[in-house]
């Protein structure tokens, strides 16, 4: 068995009981979803830091009074959109389903640029 290190996490109530909550619906303990989420965001992180030609669907959702503000960093990111997908939630959300390909520094940033943005902003990376 892996040798395991131990180390004090403090969080905010909220993230606490939002851990907590998923834990309990999940059935295992806090110490194995942290493991768990903190090795999927890192396996996310760590794609990011090697140089590579990337491609992935991006995934945005946001308000549709900010529209204008998602239309003009689409368009000023011109050749890394292969395509796109523009529809909307039930509720009136705006979703972007986007291809992009190109420099992986240049989707990070725009993944960052449109995380300011967006209520949420999810990239799948399909280069591996
Ligand atoms: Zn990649
Ligand atoms: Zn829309």
């Amino acid at each position: 068995m892996t040798r395991k290190k131990r180390f004090g996490v403090s969080l905010d109530k909220e993230t606490f009981e939002l851990l907590d909550g998923v834990a309990k619906g999940l059935g295992v303990d806090r110490s194995r979803l942290i493991a768990l989420a903190t090795r999927e965001y890192l396996a996310g992180q760590l794609h990011f830091t090697r140089p590579h030609e990337c491609e992935g669907v991006l995934i945005l959702s946001y308000s549709s009074s900010d529209k204008s503000e998602v239309d003009e960093l689409l368009e000023s990111s011109g050749p890394l959109i292969v395509s796109r997908s523009h529809l909307h939630t039930k509720a009136g959300c705006c979703v972007e389903m986007l291809y992009v390909r190109g420099p992986s520094d240049s989707i990070w940033n725009l993944h960052a640029s449109a995380n300011k943005v967006c209520k949420e902003c999810r990239y799948v990376p399909v280069c591996l």
